[in-house]
Order: structure tokens, then sequence, then C-alpha cells
């Protein structure tokens, strides 16, 4: 019996709330970014579970992170830290800024970025370090914390990935100035399209709370405080994050289940490097993210195709900033700059990781991936 499988790398897990919710917000016609009870509703629920006093939600999580950089006040010719190994998203908003990106080389086994290598990097122009909690594994924040408090620099979290990861005890988006999540549709929860920000910082959350509503004025609306961006989510989205909320953990126990079911099969193959899970972290395994190596390292178009025509989808991991041909270009970085990071960049690829998947699709992922292994 050969069933034909279609396995896609990532659904999102929406129900009769999410529609139930909308439908609420579209009866009452508070369909915009300034009107309706589930924009502050979600706000305030989703930063209290990132152990912040504040939330102010965007249209997406590159807006999040250029509303960071905004109420940071992070402008030209000033230089960030962050991880190289991430999504250009995590980049774009400081060229936006004209601010100047540095990449920091990652560490080889959570593949985060290594904090030995950032006090190398720091000049009189330095402002910020931008840390992304890759694949949902918080980054090693102690020695980030030192080393922002010993020069004075702001920390921003890129945590798009990484909705409930806990590093210490304490919930990614609270561990630095000001957190950054995502909502995109194969984010941990979603509300098709956004974001938000996240912060302990009453000045921080008022500033940036301004400038994402085009920063109209208090006593006169129509004379401006500041240069204003329209980075508001509509309160359709937001009833949509509000259902999705009240799944959150119940998404992050199948992620880490899927990948549990995962490293325990495919755990001892010389030719897979799998994720890890620090002692100090809870790994929420947005993606199961993995390394080919040994004799499979050239072999990634190969095995992604095999497994693609026995209906598994998978994708591609992320390339590096110091790889991409519009930085190198321009003279920013070059591809040798973080070696660690082009090391793992063309091999690397993430499995099937949907929160609705069966153990019977797992178990065909698996027994297809070794397959696929053994074959070349
Ligand atoms: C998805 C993602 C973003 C961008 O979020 P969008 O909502 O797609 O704009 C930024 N950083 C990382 C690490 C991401 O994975």
């Amino acid at each position: 019996m050969n069933v034909k499988r279609n396995i896609q790398v990532s659904q999102p897990l929406l129900g009769e709330t999410e529609s139930r919710y909308m439908n609420d917000a579209l009866n009452k016609g508070a369909i915009s970014g300034f009107f309706g009870e589930y924009i502050p509703l979600f706000e305030s629920e989703f930063a209290q579970y990132s152990d912040c006093a504040y939330g102010i939600s965007t249209t997406s999580g590159t807006t999040a992170i250029h509303l960071a950089l905004l109420t940071l006040s992070i402008g030209k010719d000033d230089e960030i830290l962050v991880s190289t190994l991430t999504n250009m998203a995590s980049f774009f908003p400081i060229i936006y800024q004209g601010a100047k990106p540095i990449p920091i080389d990652i560490e080889s086994d959570t593949w985060n970025l290594n904090p030995a290598l950032l006090e190398e990097k720091i000049t009189p122009r330095t402002k910020a370090i931008l840390v992304v909690h890759l694949f949902g594994h918080p980054v090693d924040m102690d020695p980030v914390i030192a080393i922002a408090k010993k020069y004075n620099l702001f920390i921003i979290e890129d945590c798009a990935e990484a909705h409930g990861a806990i590093y210490k005890g304490k919930k990614v988006g609270s561990l630095g100035d000001i957190g950054c999540f995502s909502f995109y549709a194969n984010k941990i929860i979603t509300t098709g399209e956004g974001g938000m920000i996240t912060t302990n910082n009453t000045d921080l959350a008022k500033k940036a709370r301004n400038l994402k509503g085009l920063a109209f004025g208090d006593t006169n609306k129509f004379m401006h405080k500041d240069i204003g961006y329209n980075y508001r989510m509509t309160n359709l989205q937001a009833a949509l994050g509000h259902a999705q909320f009240e799944k959150i953990e119940i998404i992050i126990e199948s992620k880490r289940k899927i990948a549990m079911f995962y490293s325990e099969k495919l755990n001892g193959l010389a030719t897979l490097q799998l994720p890890v899970e620090k002692p100090y972290a809870r790994n929420v395994y947005w993606m199961y993210h993995i390394v080919l190596q040994g004799k499979a390292t050239n072999k990634r178009a190969l095995v992604m195709q095999k497994l693609l025509e026995s209906g598994i989808e998978t994708r591609e991991g992320f390339i590096p900033y110091n790889m991409q041909d519009i930085f190198i270009r321009k003279g920013w970085t070059n591809f040798k700059e973080c070696p660690e990071a082009n090391n793992i960049a063309l091999r690397s690829f993430y499995l099937p990781s949907s929160p609705s998947l069966s153990e019977a699709e797992l178990d065909y992922v698996v027994t297809n991936l070794k397959k696929v292994l053994k074959s070349i």
C-alpha cells in the first residue's frame, strides 16, 4: 500500500474561535487599527505572557524591528551588532535607518550569535546588540547583557521565531530593552501578517505607540509630534491573534513533541546534526532545523528533492548576511566574515513542523529521510 502524502513544511492551526472573533470584529465594524477591543486585549495578554508590561502591535515583524530602532533613536552611522544567520528581515530595518549592521558569527550548536565574538566588534559608534532567538532557541543572554551594560548598549531581541521561549526562567522579549515578534502565517502564532514590540520601559512604550500611529499630537491631533509611521495592526488581525493566543501553549507543546520525536528517531545518524536545547533554555522549536554532515554534506538539493518526490516538503535554512550578494556588492561585508555561519548555510534545511502533524506523518518523514540518507 502506497499512500500518496502531501506534508507541508508549515501550516497554521486555525479553528472555529478564529472565525468567531474575526466575525465579531467585523460585525461591530471595528476593522481598523485605531478602534476595537481586540487590539488592547491581544497586546496586553501577549505582553503579559512575555513577562512584559507593554505590548505595541504592528503590521509585521519587520516593522516591529523598525519601530524598535526608531524608538531607540538609532540612526545614521550607528553600528548595530546582529547575528549573521537569520531572516534578512532582522537586517533590513537597520539599513532603512542609515545605520550599519555588523554581522556576528554563530555558535556551531545553537546556531545563535556567539556572545564571545561581540566585544571585538564594538567601536565608539556601536549603539545596540540585536539578538535573534533562531528557530525558537533563546540566545545565551547573560554574557550579552554583561557586555551591553559594560559598553552602555541597547539590547533588541528579534523573537520572531521564539514566542514563549524561556531563558533561565524568563520569557524572550523581556530580556533586553525591546522585544520584536512576528505573527506571519508560519510563526508560532499568527495574525496572517502582523507583529508586536514588547518592553518594560514606560517611556519607550509611549514613544513607540505614538510613532506607529503617525505621531499625532496630544492636544491638537494634526500638529504631529514627530515623523510618524503607519504600522498599525488592524482589529480584525488582533481578533485572529486573540484566538491564536488561546492556543499558544498547545502549539508550543506540539512543536516540542514533534522535535522530541524527530530527535529520538534521528539521533546518532552520522549524516545529520540535530538541534539542541541548552540547560538554560526552553526551546519552542519553531522549525525543526537540521544540518547535513559527513557523506551527506553536499547533497542538500538531492535530499530535499527526494523527500519532495515522497510528498514531503522541506525548506532551505537561512543564508547569512555575509553571504548575501546585495550586501557584498555594496562592500558592506564579505563572504569570509563569518566562517561558522557559512559552514552550515548551504547544508541546512528544515523538516515539516506544523503543530497538526500526526505521529503517522512524522513517522513517514523519518522513514523517508533515513532511506534517502542511506541511499546517497
Ligand atoms: C519572520 C521573521 C522576521 C520578519 O517577520 P515578518 O512578519 O515576516 O516581517 C524577522 N526576523 C526573523 C528571525 C523572522 O523569522
